[in-house]
């Protein structure tokens, strides 16, 4: 987008005229302008500003509650290329607080990034929306984050954030942590080559893996909002280049009791196999690793697979002698007759639901998919 020279037309209107066109470029130049017309009167962005961001490539890795409210700010400011990931779909419990989603989507059992593709291409029709259903592991982290100005984080788990962090300090990515649970928040926004990195926020021998999570203790709606509010303005600062205004250190929020604290980033770890040794430790996990079952935390679901695809038609006739399928193009459900629900993606993986035990996870696994 170009708001100070005439754009060509994306009008649609099929007319070779020039005078057409012009009158068509200049229409839509205008409808830009009136567009973003608020945004561009705050002096730090501007017009030029305004610019920067449209020619933006922002990653949003987790299209839950933080994603969604992420990725409703940065269509709307109109960021150039949205790419959202997510490798859920939504469910009823979903829209207390995931912001771009309804009922519909609930029964049409559709993928996150899906449903929330569909919502913010009405919102913004100008702007290019990548929606990717998949499992972000070390072995696709790098293509999915690749070309990325930065990338934004709405995960629910601190195994993932230690992956996006090592692949944005190894391609020098800012990389915006966020989390929310319960009434409580964090965001801190990291940047290879200035500041400290988030294995260092957590120190050695924690991984952060322990502790509560939304689908333990639960989590109100504006907690989240305010996070990835604050993790949105800072995505907004990197991209018009506003440094001197990026916000430093690690912001704690508690909204029931009203307290906040600022504290400093700690400084990089000399030992840090991530922004000091260079190492990525999460970059390092085998393949078969990610194979293994896992148990996604506290949502009595266990994840298996990803090793070869799945053709959800050939599945879908399989599964019916037995079970209640439902199909999209993207995903099968299939409620078994023992009580557990298998969920299927093209990719490969497999959610269990129903179960945390994954030796039970496994043997439904053989029994229905096969190895
Ligand atoms: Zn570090």
């Amino acid at each position: 987008m170009d708001l100070d020279q005439p754009s060509s037309t994306r009008s649609g209107l099929n007319n070779n005229d020039d005078e057409h066109r012009e009158a068509a470029g200049g229409g839509e130049r205008s409808a830009q302008r009136e567009r973003y017309s608020r945004q561009m009167l705050f002096p730090p962005i501007g017009i030029s500003g305004q610019q920067k961001i449209a020619v933006a490539t922002i990653v949003v890795v987790g299209m839950g509650a933080l994603g969604t409210v992420i990725a409703n700010h940065m269509a709307r400011a109109g960021v150039g290329k949205l790419r959202i990931i997510d490798r859920d779909y939504v469910e009823r419990s979903n829209l207390q607080r995931q912001m771009l989603y309804d009922e519909e989507d609930v029964q049409q059992v559709r993928p996150k990034v899906i449903a929330a593709e569909r919502k913010l291409s009405r919102i913004n029709s100008d702007i290019t929306i990548e929606p990717i259903v998949s499992h972000v592991t070390a072995d696709n982290a790098e293509a999915l984050i690749t070309g990325a100005d930065l990338v934004l984080d709405g995960t629910d788990n601190f195994q993932t954030r230690l992956l996006l962090n090592d692949v944005c300090f190894k391609l020098g990515i800012p990389f915006i942590y966020g989390g929310a649970v319960s009434s409580h928040g964090m965001t801190a926004v990291f940047i290879p080559g200035q500041t400290s990195c988030l294995r260092c926020l957590l120190g050695s021998g924690d991984s952060g893996s322990g502790g509560d999570t939304c689908d333990t203790v639960g989590v109100i709606s504006p907690i989240i909002d305010i996070i990835a509010s604050l993790q949105a303005v800072e995505a907004l600062k990197i991209m018009v280049g506003a440094t001197g205004a990026q916000r430093q250190g690690l912001l704690s929020l508690e909204i029931w009791q009203h307290q906040m604290m600022d504290l400093k980033l700690p400084p990089q770890r000399t030992s840090c196999p991530t922004c000091s040794l260079k190492q990525y430790p999460s970059l390092q996990a085998s393949g078969s690793e990610h194979q293994r079952p896992v148990t996604l935390c506290g949502r009595e679901t266990v994840q298996i697979g990803g090793n070869r695809s799945i053709n959800l038609q050939h599945m879908a006739e399989r599964l019916e002698r037995s079970c209640t399928v439902t199909r999209n193009p993207y995903l099968l459900k299939a409620e078994l007759p023992e009580g557990e629900r298998l969920v299927l993606f093209p990719d490969g993986r497999v959610l269990v639901q129903g179960t945390e035990d994954l030796a039970r996870a496994q043997t439904l696994y053989d029994r229905y998919i096969g190895s």
